[in-house]
């Protein structure tokens, strides 16, 4: 009789792909200070873009150190109310619950559904430099045991089946083929658990991906997805909607702000306001169920 040799699992590999290499590198290497300047205002750092109306009035103080202090302030309140519009859709959740961050950033995102509902979350990111920037974060805020990042890949993550009650992936889904990703997500969901996202995607009913996408694309090594192909992966995996939402008219004073920010504009602020007025890309969130 021959046995089976003792086989043990390897340790999630964070990147499996040139590509997703290439991702990593970018993130490592990123401090941009529309990223960096905008969290140390109360160390909740973002790295997504931002929603709701804007106060303009921020662009008339004239004296210009203070006039950059206070778009900065205002750009980083546009990016919170996203961040809490998105823990908003993912509850009840109670302190014993578990929420998964799919590409976590720095971390922002796993703090504020913490802080909201008391939950445990876990965090994962491609890019070694950002869980250890997340995590130390967590440590000085005193949430190292409830809060914590990993680096890993979000589409093979080893954390445990059916342990989450809530997941999302804010502005991160762009880096991934949905198929693998979504089957990740059903896959850490309890029954009835909630996904949520929120994502640039273009729109099928203008047609292919317009130049504007493309030049988004490029800027940030991303492969945004069309509009349908999150509802054709969400029904193949099990995720129900249960609320969609444009939110392309709410992301527009966010872009007309930010580029007026000369001490934070990042060079692609136009095309995405070009994209979205031109109705080839949108802003959207999607709630959806795991049954
Ligand atoms: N959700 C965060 C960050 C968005 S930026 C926020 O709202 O602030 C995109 C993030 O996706 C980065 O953290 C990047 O490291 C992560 N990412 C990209 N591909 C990934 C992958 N395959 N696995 C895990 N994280 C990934």
């Amino acid at each position: 009789m021959t046995t089976a040799p003792h086989v043990t699992s390897a340790a999630p590999v964070p990147t499996q792909s040139t590509y997703q290499s290439r991702v990593a590198e970018y993130w490592n290497a990123e401090e941009n200070p529309v990223n960096l300047e905008l969290g140390k205002i109360d160390d909740l750092y973002h790295h997504h873009y931002g929603i709701g109306p804007a106060d303009n009035s921020v662009l008339d103080e004239p004296d210009p150190a203070r006039r950059n202090d206070r778009l900065t302030a205002e750009l980083h309140r546009l990016e919170h109310a996203q961040a809490n519009f998105l823990a908003d859709r993912l509850g009840p959740l109670a302190p014993t619950d578990r929420v998964f961050d799919a590409g976590c950033g720095r971390g922002g995102g796993s703090v504020v559904a913490h802080l909201r509902y008391g939950c445990q979350a876990d965090g994962v990111t491609i890019s070694a430099k950002q869980a250890d920037f997340a995590n130390a974060q967590a440590a000085e805020r005193g949430i190292d045991g409830q809060v914590r990042y990993h680096h890993r890949n979000m589409l093979d993550t080893g954390l445990p089946t059916g342990a989450f009650a809530a997941s999302w992936n804010n502005e991160s889904t762009m880096y991934v083929e949905l198929e693998l990703l979504l089957a990740e997500h059903t896959r850490l969901l309890r029954r009835g658990g909630r996904y949520v996202v929120i994502t640039g995607c273009y729109n099928d009913s203008y047609g292919q991906a317009s130049r504007e996408v493309s030049l988004i694309n490029a800027h940030y090594i991303c492969d945004i997805h069309p509009r349908s192909e999150y509802f054709r992966a969400m029904a193949r995996n099990r995720l129900v909607p249960v609320h969609v939402e444009d939110l392309t008219e709410a992301a527009l004073p966010y872009w007309e702000l930010r580029k007026q920010a000369d001490h934070l504009v990042t060079g692609i602020e136009d095309t995405f306001l070009t994209a979205y007025k031109n109705g080839s890309f949108q802003y959207r969130m999607i709630a959806a169920d795991r049954v």
